[in-house]
């Protein structure tokens, strides 16, 4: 009998998951319930999203737009707490493992969806939604494909083999997928050469490729693949004119489609690319896809409060950066100041490096943060970015915490008088994910006493399967067990977040 099947024993006779050590430990294990059953759940992730980067959206929202965030009302009134979000062999988590904690109920490695890391396949929690009847959709910002999303519908044992994932989004059915990644979708894009939107056409979806043609579409069911790899940061969309889809308007023609269903739905929207924004300290990007996010999550509760057999989750995965607000200024009096900069920003560094080509001047690249970034670059910030554009040499030297060129044009902008504020006051320290506990937050009806206080990201997989009265235990795999399976691979993960698009 292999050591998982034994722990799968131990806990159907009622005793704890082997947990990671510090919960073997005895760190305490708070389980609060609902208390009560939903027809529809909304599962709303934001990826890569931490206290830091929720305290400049606030700030930001208040001071330059007049208003307080969607989120921060919902924190003010509804049960909120935190959760950890440790994989079951690192503090630091990624997505899929992230993703799997949520969606499976149990810890696992880094880098697979909804597999352990011997590749036994786990149960995602919208497979078993959808075999009791529940309609699924998935709406990201991200590759459609990608780990965040893929973890709640089917197993891959690698989260970057995102053309077979696609193949597996239509074996499985869903009604609605709506992002990006045409590349694994496209038959002159894809290695195979198979036509995915054909196939897609074929078992009854309207495929839409523009805002236009989303907006258009009458169609029940619908794959969405509104560009080449992730969906354009907001700030590009908002700011530059790029054409595709808000997040909001994502969801808008989701909702309707899901909601036509007899017995109720699932769905998942990920704010996905406030943690790429994060990976590339790209303080402004970050700021307008949280500032998006809030858009439709604005959206997301009006729908809830005409459904009050709906449940929201909105969580984040883990934090990533972070990019948090430092005090600047005598008694920190610049601090707001450091904030109001943030409005000069037009674009994000992704767009930034796109216009500056492989092989810039230093007065282009001087010109480019003047017009995009709002800030007047010294010359030997120029130049230091024009290496970093043509030979990825990073700047400061000797420092290689995240993706080139980003981190270098991060770095130029950085504060460098704490008294007088002339760039956003919004310091990082590596462009990784941390292991900061993250928010959990829940919206519907009934819920008003309920206590949430600190949870394992697991807890989720719980809370989502009371809200639909779907209950059953994925394998539990034990630390040690693998770790022992990881030393055999011959070769390391691939770094799992490609976000230089
Ligand atoms: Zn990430």
């Amino acid at each position: 009998m292999k050591r998982r099947d034994l722990l799968k024993g131990s806990l159907a006779a009622g005793a704890l998951a082997l947990m990671p050590r510090v919960q073997a430990q005895g760190a305490p294990q708070n389980q609060p319930g609902l208390g009560r059953r939903y027809r529809n759940l909304i599962v709303y992730v934001y990826d890569g999203f931490g206290w830091e980067d929720y305290a400049i959206a606030q700030a930001y929202a208040r001071r330059r737009l007049g208003r307080t965030l969607a989120l921060e009302r919902l924190l003010a009134r509804y049960p909120n707490g935190l959760i950890n979000t440790y994989s079951l062999t690192s503090y630091v988590t990624e997505s899929s493992a992230a993703g799997n904690a949520l969606s499976t109920g149990v810890k696992t490695v880094n880098g697979g969806v909804a597999v352990h890391a011997d590749g036994s396949p786990l149960r995602p929690f919208f497979a078993a939604a959808k075999e009791a009847g529940k309609a699924v959709g998935l709406v990201t910002t991200t590759t459609i494909t990608h780990a965040t999303p893929a973890s709640f519908a089917v197993s891959n044992p690698d989260r970057n083999a995102e053309a077979q994932i696609a193949e597996q989004y239509l074996a499985f059915g869903a009604e609605v997928y709506l992002g990006g990644g045409d590349r694994f979708f496209n038959p002159e894009r894809r290695q195979d050469r198979k036509d995915l939107y054909a196939a897609f056409a074929q078992a009854g979806y309207g495929v839409v490729r523009t805002p236009e043609e989303l907006a258009r579409s009458n169609a029940s069911k619908l794959l969405g693949v509104f560009s080449e790899g992730h969906v354009p940061y907001e700030i590009d969309r908002r700011f530059q004119g790029v054409r595709v889809p808000s997040l909001k308007e994502m969801v808008q023609a989701a909702l309707p489609r899901l909601a036509a269903h007899r017995n109720g739905f699932v769905l998942q929207v990920e704010a996905g690319r406030i943690d790429h924004a994060n990976h590339l300290n790209d303080a402004a990007a970050t700021l307008w896809d949280t500032l998006a996010a809030d858009e439709a999550l604005e959206a997301l509760t009006a729908f809830v409060d005409r459904h009050p057999d709906t449940l929201l989750i909105l969580v984040s995965d883990h934090a990533c950066g972070t990019g948090a607000l430092y005090g600047t200024g005598r008694s920190y009096l610049e601090s707001s100041l450091g904030i109001d900069l943030l409005e000069r920003e037009r674009a994000s560094f992704e767009f930034m490096g796109r216009a500056l080509g492989g092989s810039p001047d230093a007065a282009q690249v001087k010109e480019t943060f003047r017009a995009l970034k709002g800030v007047a670059l010294t010359d030997e910030e120029a130049e230091r970015v024009v290496r970093a554009v043509r030979e990825r040499v990073f700047w400061p030297e000797g420092v290689r915490f995240g993706i080139q060129p980003a981190n270098t044009m991060a770095w130029a902008m950085a504060q460098r008088d704490a008294r007088r504020p002339d760039r956003p006051n919004i310091g990082w320290n590596s462009g990784q994910h941390t292991a900061t506990p993250v928010i959990l937050l829940l919206y519907g009806q009934g819920l008003r006493f309920l206590q949430l206080g600190l949870l394992d990201n697991t807890h989720v997989f719980r809370l989502m399967g009371e809200a639909l009265g779907i209950r059953y235990q994925n394998p539990v795999m034990s630390e040690e067990e693998a770790l022992e399976i990881l030393k055999a691979r011959p070769v390391g993960m691939r770094h799992p977040e490609d976000v230089w698009a």
